[in-house]
């Protein structure tokens, strides 16, 4: 099994109309889904794209040893 991150990544326009917090969060990952959203205010020019895709593999369970049952043999006692 395997779940699908989506990672999208805030881009500020980077000029010096862009307020400090948009040009804070410029370039920073955020899922999809997850974090603020754009705009951040009025005449916000950020944006949020697609970074990337993640994959991330489930572990599978741990496999358990088996272990080897030893039964001790039944001695037969000697009756003579
Ligand atoms: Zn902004």
């Amino acid at each position: 099994m395997s779940r699908t991150v989506i990672w999208d990544v805030w881009q500020a326009v980077s000029d010096k109309r862009t307020c400090a917090r948009c040009g804070a969060l410029h370039g920073k990952l955020f899922r999809r889904g997850e974090g603020p959203v754009p705009p951040l205010h009025d005449h916000c020019r950020c944006k949020r794209i697609l970074s990337h895709i993640e994959i991330i593999e489930d572990s599978p369970p741990p496999v358990l040893p088996i272990l080897p049952v030893i039964r001790e043999e039944w001695k037969e006692e000697d009756d003579e």
